[in-house]
């Protein structure tokens, strides 16, 4: 329906417009009647429906109305399927309409930077490039079902620990490379109705009123067109809020922050223009709400678990698999240990704690897929409340792994062990679990190993395993899945959305996680993840990227379809992928860049473009990938814009960021120069160094020189000079002056200065 907007403001009181940038209670934003504007309804996300009747809280404490539980954001990552990913969107998108839902609270593009982040559950990647994509996907889902979605939590929430206070101190550089890029790409293509700012600093301002980052970066240069909402309880000041582009306070301050506005207008220190302004763009979204809501929708629910399976097949992570432990044999004797098998963990705890509309029990489906006659026992093993160990349990599981022919154990984290809210302080399992897996391992060698958690451990552990599936929380549905899984019915092919590190200290983040005080520095930069291990060459328990499967691939034919290119330009990469094993099956194919010499400090790769092909035995497909400009760039500060350097880039077609299988290097030029002012402390090596100007640089030095005692009289032979030019390329211009016993004085030298600063003018212009 076509209505103006402009009118309904200007039909509203001061105190209406005022009234409009606050909800009315936890979930629901103001509406005015006699406008025809309705009260819509938020809620969250992002992985199920968390709708709220009564008792409400965004802690996940109350209960909610059913709905389908998928996998959380970690396992949906690892499926690197973007049409998978948008699938759920719309499921989501369904649910919400049949509940009569506006907008769906996520998803969360926030980069896992440290593996204790407690909701690192709830986000997609340590790498901005596949976290942005999974999110386009996900909003796009939702969207196209006339549902709006809040991309969460901009920015840099990146940890639990005093997440309403902490301010995050981040360079430029690694601001643009790594955290907001997870956000950029997934504004610029999916345009999410709205973007929840997050609760913590940025740089010293909050993200609540941070100008910079919600309206010179989100609207301005990226082109947002919906409303900011806050994080529940993130506003600090009303005013300045809304004077950086913060459009929606949540929940309802009962009065609180409409007054502050309304004295800010009253006393002219707020133009009504700008109120105006926020009213129109949250008014745009709730007509798009209004005008998309579609009367008696209703959904599947059989439709939706099955689907919730899919992405929990392709989310879980085969991490190891000796001697071919997996698949099972249908008749293979097995026991069941574990108390996570009974009493599984499916989805994190906090706001995004869903009531699913039913779960399939692991330990069921596992006795559904063996076959009839054979043996499946079961055991306990550990007080899943506890970490304390229980004799009496481990007793009891050894005796039913010693009956068996391979004991499947289900271990991981407990609810308590990670959640929204805080973080965690180490990456172990509990206690209990670990020595069960010990004492098992002394009676039944053919241990599986099958993790319930939300983000890595270490696994010390490891070589008492055979095999071990990382089943992340799996959704509502990861029973069925699992035993699909198990027993080969469908092949493994997850893979890593985040690098397991070998311990802790690994990390990247280990010595400034989570700061001091209120103040965190971000201080490892751009080298997050696999961008760290890799260039570091720190051997990693399971790279980025990585996944086992049951059937194997074989990358051939690798083109480029253009070796030499401008930084304008496009490239494509194809290549041929087959399946050369016994089973059908999925493969992710990752690209990565590495920019061979630069001046910039750079990562040894960087992930520019993924695909997920399915494959029956013996079958090839092709698979392309188109990269421009922004495959080949770094984020440059003084340009304030992103820059490629002439120069060498290396394609790496891999199946993660340590096994890369075909390369191939193409050349990119770049179609911008920077042209820096010579004066008198530029190096003589800068000059050198730039092909346009070496030529008369060079003349110019040897003249400077060519009078100078102390040069003459210490350059007798070739070593000599050849030592001189290198320790000559870190002296500045005007050094020339000062060693040159004044046979080069300070005209000589401004003269110089001149003629090298016109010389680049001219080059910078051909
Ligand atoms: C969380 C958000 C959530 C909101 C509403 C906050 O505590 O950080 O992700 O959407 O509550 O429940």
């Amino acid at each position: 329906m076509k209505r103006n907007i402009r009118d309904i403001v200007d039909q509203m009181t001061l105190e209406e417009k005022v009234g409009m940038c606050s909800g009315i209670d936890f979930w629901h934003l103001k509406g005015i009647e006699r406008l025809e504007v309705p009260s819509i309804m938020v809620t969250d996300g992002p992985h199920g429906l968390r709708k709220q009747a009564e008792d409400a809280d965004h802690l996940g404490l109350s209960n909610s109305v059913p709905a389908t539980c998928f996998p959380s954001a970690v396992a949906l990552a690892s499926s690197w399927n973007r049409e998978l990913i948008e699938k759920v969107g719309i499921a989501l998108g369904e649910e919400a309409q049949s509940e009569k839902v506006g907008v769906l609270l996520g998803p969360g593009a926030n980069i896992k930077r440290s593996p204790l982040c407690g909701r690192n559950f709830e986000y997609f990647s340590e790498d901005p490039y596949l976290s942005s994509e999974m999110a386009a996907s996900h909003i796009n889902g939702v969207q196209s079902q006339g549902v709006g979605t809040s991309l969460k939590h901009f920015a840099a929430n990146n940890q639990e620990h005093r997440r309403m206070s902490t301010n995050a101190l981040i360079d430029e550089r690694t601001l643009r490379e790594i955290y907001l890029a997870s956000f950029e790409n997934a504004v610029r293509k999916a345009q999410p109705w709205t973007v929840m700012c997050s609760y913590n600093k940025v740089n010293g301002e909050f993200a609540s009123e941070n100008k910079t980052l919600l309206t010179d970066v989100l609207r301005e240069e990226w082109g947002f067109e919906g409303f900011v909402v806050s994080d529940w309880g993130a506003v600090n000041e009303r005013v300045s809020g809304l004077e950086a582009g913060l459009e929606l306070e949540m929940p309802a301050s009962y009065g609180l922050g409409a007054n502050k506005i309304l004295e800010a207008v009253k006393y002219g220190k707020l133009p009504e223009e700008k109120l105006d302004f926020t009213v129109e763009r949250l008014l745009r979204v709730i007509f798009m709400i209004v005008d998309n809501q579609k009367e008696n929708a209703s959904y599947d629910q059989e439709e939706h678990h099955q689907l919730a399976k899919q992405v929990a097949y392709e989310g879980m992570v085969l991490l190891k698999n000796e001697e071919s432990t997996l698949p099972l044999a249908k008749d293979s004797k097995i026991a069941v240990i574990g108390a996570l098998a009974k009493k599984s963990r499916y989805q994190g705890g906090g706001s995004s704690h869903i009531n699913p509309t039913k779960i399939d029990d692991i330990y069921e489906e596992i006795t559904k897929s063996a076959s009839s006659t054979s043996f499946v026992a079961y055991a306990q093993g550990y007080d899943l409340n506890s970490d304390e160990v229980d004799e009496h349990l481990v007793l009891e599981a050894k005796d039913a792994a010693i009956q068996a022919g391979a004991a499947i154990l289900f271990i991981g984290l407990p609810d308590r062990y990670e959640s929204e809210g805080y973080d965690r302080t180490h990456l172990h399992i509990p206690e209990n679990q670990r020595l069960l897996l010990e004492e098992i391992s002394k009676v039944q060698p053919n241990i599986i190993v099958v993790l319930s958690n939300g983000a890595p451990i270490e696994m010390p552990w490891l070589n008492q395993a055979k095999a071990v599936l990382e089943g992340y929380l799996g959704g509502q549905a990861l029973g069925g899945a699992i035993a699909d899984l198990l027993y080969g019915i469908v092949s493994p092919s997850g893979k890593l959305a985040e690098t397991f590190p070998m311990k802790l200290s690994d990390n990247p983040s280990y010595l400034n996680f989570p700061g001091e005080g209120d103040t965190v520095e971000y201080k490892e930069g751009i080298f997050v993840g696999y961008r760290y291990y890799d260039t570091k060459e720190i051997e990693p328990l399971f790279p980025f990227g990585y996944g086992l499967s049951y059937t194997t691939y074989e990358y051939s034919n690798l083109r480029v379809s253009n070796k030499d290119i401008q930084d304008t330009g496009t490239i494509t990469v194809d290549l041929t992928v087959k399946n050369t094993g016994e089973m059908a099956g999925k493969e992710v194919v990752q690209l990565y860049v590495k920019d061979i010499e630069s001046s910039v400090i750079r990562p040894e790769k960087e992930l520019k473009g993924f695909e997920k092909v399915e494959l029956q035995p013996g079958e090839a497909k092709e698979v392309s990938f188109t990269l421009g400009k922004r495959a080949f760039a770094y984020y440059n500060v003084e340009l304030k814009d992103w820059h490629v350097e002439t120069g060498e880039f290396e394609i790496l077609i891999g199946k993660s960021s340590k096994e890369i299988i075909l390369k191939d290097t193409v050349t990119v030029t770049s179609t911008i120069s920077i042209v820096q002012p010579i004066h008198r402390n530029t190096n003589v090596g800068d000059l050198i160094a730039n092909p346009k100007l070496a030529p008369l640089a060079t003349e110019l030095l040897k003249e400077a020189n060519k009078n100078n005692p102390l040069l003459e009289s210490a350059v007798d032979s070739e070593e000599q000079a050849e030592m001189m030019e290198a320790m000559m390329k870190y002296m500045p211009l005007r050094a020339i002056a000062n060693f040159s016993s004044g046979s080069f004085t300070e005209d000589m030298l401004k003269e110089m200065i001149n003629k090298l600063n016109e010389a680049k003018e001219i080059t910078h212009k051909l």
